[in-house]
């Protein structure tokens, strides 16, 4: 699916990078367009992913000493590098996920709410274990300068989408399936989401589980390798 963004989407996101708890009301008064025109427009967004949530950003600086974040960089056979990346991708504490060239193969950002002496034991049990991982390095973020999912854009941006299940282009409307609280999956077709559900079974459940049993939790900001995908949001349930 190619999609173009058009000025009123654009203005729309850009209102919300702003102050995501504003209301369609209040969007459409100061974009200068109608209540149910923003909400088509959010819908249709929401629907293709480019929006994945409107949340509160959590300024992690003000809870510091509670919350530790550490980019973990793994190295992985190459042929597992997908999947591996998926199975990180359901940790909930991994916030970002990311397919890297050079001497790792994959890149994770972790949050935990933790004390220094835990994240030793988080890589090694839940990341190192993780089959086709052969070595992890870490470094711990000792301060946060800039972390934005902000991206410079600008209207006729076209947003294309691959289905999480056989990787071809989605053509029609999305079907997604959101996994836990944690994040969504997108495919071309019913019978994808079907053999993805059936593949991650005890995944998705075990995320959902963990979903419902932790609160409050950071929560993950992802970004996956073949997506555009355009992000609002940082946390929730604080
Ligand atoms: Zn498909």
């Amino acid at each position: 699916m190619d999609t173009k963004l058009d000025k009123i989407d654009l203005a729309i996101i850009k209102s919300l990078m702003k102050d995501g708890r504003k209301s369609f009301r209040q969007v459409g008064r100061e974009i200068k367009v109608s209540t149910p025109t923003v909400e088509s427009h959010f819908s249709k967004m929401k629907g293709l992913g480019i929006i994945e949530n409107v949340e509160p950003i959590l300024n992690i600086d003000r809870i510091e000493g509670q919350v530790i974040s550490i980019m973990v960089s793994s190295k992985t056979d190459p042929l597992k590098s997908v999947d591996i990346a998926n199975r990180l991708s359901m940790i909930p504490e991994v916030r970002d996920v990311y397919l890297i060239t050079g001497n790792y193969n994959v890149l994770v950002k972790v949050s935990i709410t933790k004390s220094h002496e835990h994240i030793e034991e988080f890589v090694r049990e839940k990341i190192a274990t993780i089959d086709g991982i052969k070595s992890v390095s870490y470094q711990v973020i000792a301060k946060t300068i800039k972390d934005s999912q902000s991206i410079q854009i600008n209207a006729g941006i076209s947003v294309k989408m691959n289905c999480d299940y056989c990787e071809n282009d989605i053509l029609q409307e999305a079907k997604s399936l959101e996994i836990g609280h944690q994040f969504k999956r997108y495919f071309c077709c019913n019978s994808c989401l079907t053999l993805y559900k059936q593949k991650y079974k005890g995944r998705i459940e075990a995320a959902a589980a963990v979903s419902k049993s932790i609160k409050p939790k950071i929560i993950s900001k992802e970004y996956l390798w073949h997506k555009f995908y355009y992000h609002i949001d940082s946390y929730h349930d604080f």
